[in-house]
């Protein structure tokens, strides 16, 4: 693989980058001490077409390839994990929707997200269905030529302002093998019987919206499958890598974030007469975070790279996610230990930093469900 940059993602990079400083972060505190989704810095990114960078420009995409979107994730985050996840998970799930999708649902549901006026969002997990998904009760069943929907799903991503959820549900009780009989439906948000309960005591990414959803008898026509029917899990299967290289992207940019506010602060804080950037102790601490981090991006990149020359890597995406995701965690760490008491109160973004750092070990498939993957991978059982 050439680690070259084009052009292309170069200006990309640098465009977003210039968003991040100037918008962004200084908006972050603010969004994270309220929990409110940020309406006006969304409305900003989508004049610099940062909402949905690698969905084709007939669905309202800017039309480039995985990379780039890694990069845009990466600088979004750099920035401020709440506010980036509240822009970039505004397509959340479209990559299904492309693949699957009919025309008739493409025109009517990705095109107004590509194009940023609506928010999608995918709704898998479960109260008692996490990391394994095939376990998952919500059922649909069919009633003439609709499907009626019931059960409750946790944790979903845009779900109190989502235009539409992708709904996984039962349709087929007992299959032959367990991880059949499962279908996705376009559950739009405004029928009877959606009901979404926020959820805004979260740790992190606070600027971001989460809800838990309850479906009461919600009615949809058929033809609001995507794909076909029974083969949901399966379909599924097929963007985890998408997701989970575009999770290691977040985690490259709250690592690199934290670092900068580290670097600077070990320059400008003397003890002993001296900034402390001159001890050793710190200074070593910095050229190792400096390398984890990069170490973090090139697996990322290589991931994305994979996909953007149409694959679905599964092993180097859970790679990726593992790998930086834990490199998130210890940089924010790090680099909250070289603030000192400074990095514990939230005049200082490092203590964010720190905060955000942990969703990414958690959602898209925990560290674990990413190990159990690349050992099944290195054994050759998928
Ligand atoms: C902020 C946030 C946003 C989210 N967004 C979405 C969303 O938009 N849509 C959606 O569907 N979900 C979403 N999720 C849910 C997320 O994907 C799940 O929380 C995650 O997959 C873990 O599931 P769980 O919480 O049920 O944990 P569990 O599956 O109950 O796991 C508990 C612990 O056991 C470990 N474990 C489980 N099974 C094994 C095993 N076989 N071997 C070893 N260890 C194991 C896990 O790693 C974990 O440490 C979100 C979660 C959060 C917190």
């Amino acid at each position: 693989m050439d680690f070259e940059l084009s052009e292309e993602h170069k200006l990309l990079r640098k465009t977003t980058r210039k968003f991040a400083e100037e918008v962004i972060r200084p908006a972050a505190q603010e969004y994270d001490e309220s929990a409110k989704y940020p309406y006006e810095i969304v409305e900003q990114a989508k004049k610099l077409d940062l909402i949905a960078p690698a969905l084709p420009v007939e669905y309202g995409g800017a039309g480039m390839d995985f990379l780039a979107q890694a990069i845009v994730i990466e600088e979004l985050f750099r920035g401020d994990a709440g506010i980036g996840s509240a822009i970039s998970a505004r397509p959340f799930g479209s990559d299904m929707l492309l693949e699957f999708g009919t025309d008739a649902q493409k025109k009517k549901y990705l095109l107004p997200v590509g194009r940023g006026d609506w928010v999608m969002g995918s709704a898998i997990t479960e109260p008692e269905a996490g990391s394994d998904v095939a376990s998952m009760k919500t059922r649909a069943e069919k009633k003439g030529s609709e499907y009626v929907i019931n059960g409750a799903k946790m944790f979903i991503t845009n779900g109190t302002i989502a235009n539409f959820l992708i709904v996984f549900a039962r349709t087929t009780m007992n299959p032959p093998e367990r991880h059949m009989g499962i279908t996705a439906f376009v559950v739009e948000s405004d029928r009877k019987g959606y009901i979404a309960e926020p959820l805004k005591k979260k740790m992190g990414i606070r600027a971001s919206d989460l809800a838990e959803i309850t479906l009461k008898d919600v009615r949809v026509p058929e033809e609001n499958i995507i794909g076909q029917l029974d083969m949901g899990f399966y379909q599924l299967m097929q963007f985890f890598g998408r997701g989970r290289v575009a999770i290691g992207a977040q985690a490259v940019g709250i690592a690199q974030g934290a670092f900068d506010e580290a670097f600077k602060y070990a320059q400008e804080r003397q003890t002993f007469g001296r900034p402390i950037v001159d001890f050793q102790a710190i200074q070593f601490k910095l050229a190792d975070m400096a390398t984890d981090i990069e170490a973090a991006r090139l697996l990322t990149y290589k991931g994305a790279w994979l996909v953007s020359q149409g694959g679905n890597p599964a092993r180097e995406a859970s790679m990726a996610k593992l790998f930086a995701s834990r490199v998130a965690r210890e940089v924010a760490n790090e680099a909250l230990q070289i603030h000192g008491g400074y990095g514990y109160i939230k005049e200082y973004p490092v203590e964010r930093f720190y905060r955000d750092a942990k969703i990414t070990e958690l959602y898209e498939g925990t560290s674990e469900i990413q190990r159990l993957i690349i050992i099944r991978s290195l054994l050759g059982k998928i």
